[in-house]
């Protein structure tokens, strides 16, 4: 039996190794011809202040137009990116959009507030990114508290005496920075103490069916923002889909929201005419 299991295993393993090797080259050539056709675009997400409603910022989310595959999720080819070190032009690309996005905005007098972008491990820790993000900013005169960037506790875990000489160089620049997914990646909280974080975003598996949830998931979410709290760095809740949830997360003290409930990401345009477009409040 477990020869034949073994067989099984082995007619079905070496398919999905070709089609997954065939894959990741192509996604590598795909990535490589959409920065040069310009296939990709950026997303805008709304970040709502939960106390009153008021947009707060937004985070710009990648998304990838594929001639024959339609639009491709960041899920599907950040990790190639990653693991070719196309993530670094990539990542280049995300800034340089989101800033040149903020200038538009900002010049015909509307305000999108804090501009996030999202930063993997491997992006923060190539020796030119903070030059880079430095040289960016003041060439396109963004005031630098425009931009946030989203880290995930991995990358900022990796190496902490390193990550705490970036990190700290990045905060000098004027920039947020903020914890994604926070809650999901490993136990250790030390680097809260250590790193000058500014924003907390949980992730969104505490978030769902919080209203509707058993007291302990309920009591975990509070302590996370009790945590957050005792820190001083306010929360940012992500994958909210309900009123109820936003009703609970804003008692619950979680200073903002994020998610369907809000809005999807929308392309620039669609964003601007939604979340930005409504005249100034007399
Ligand atoms: P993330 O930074 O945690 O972004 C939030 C993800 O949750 C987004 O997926 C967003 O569309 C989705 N989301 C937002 N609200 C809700 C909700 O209410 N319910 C549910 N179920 N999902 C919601 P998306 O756009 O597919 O991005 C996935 C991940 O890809 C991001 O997770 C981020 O880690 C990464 N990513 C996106 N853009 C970039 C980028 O420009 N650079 C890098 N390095 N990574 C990126
Ligand atoms: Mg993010
Ligand atoms: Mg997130
Ligand atoms: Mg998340």
């Amino acid at each position: 039996a477990a020869k034949a299991a073994g067989r099984d295993a082995y007619r079905f393993f070496v398919p999905d190794m070709l089609a997954s090797a065939m894959q990741r080259k192509q996604l590598e050539d795909g990535v490589r011809s959409g920065l040069a056709a310009a296939d990709f675009e950026l997303f805008y997400q709304p970040k709502i202040r939960l106390a009153d409603g008021s947009l707060c910022g937004c985070e710009a989310l990648l998304r990838w137009r594929h001639a024959q595959w339609g639009w491709v999720s960041p899920v599907e080819f950040i990790r190639s990116a990653e693991e070719s070190g196309q993530i670094v032009a990539l990542g280049r690309w995300v800034l340089a959009e989101a800033v040149r996005q903020a200038g538009a905005w900002l010049a015909s007098g509307l305000d999108p507030g804090t501009i996030a972008i999202n930063v993997s491990a491997i992006e923060l820790r190539h020796p030119a990114f903070a030059d880079h993000i430095e040289r960016h900013i003041a060439d396109a005169r963004l005031d630098p508290a425009t931009l946030q960037l989203e880290l995930t506790e991995s990358a900022v875990m990796e190496d902490m005496d390193k990550s705490a000489g970036i990190l700290n160089r990045l905060k000098g620049l004027g920039l947020s920075l903020a914890i994604d997914d926070f809650g999901t990646g490993y136990s250790s909280l030390s680097y809260l103490a250590d790193l000058p974080i500014d924003v907390l975003k949980i992730d969104r598996s505490f978030v769902h069916g919080i209203d509707h949830a058993q007291p302990r998931r309920q009591a975990l979410l509070h302590a996370v923002i009790a945590l957050a709290g005792s820190l001083r760095l306010p929360t940012v809740a992500e994958g909210v889909e309900t009123g109820l949830e936003a009703g609970f997360l804003s008692l619950a003290g979680c200073a903002q929201g994020q998610g369907f409930y809000y809005g999807h990401a929308l392309s620039a345009d669609a964003f601007e005419r939604t979340f930005l477009s409504q005249p100034a409040q007399a």
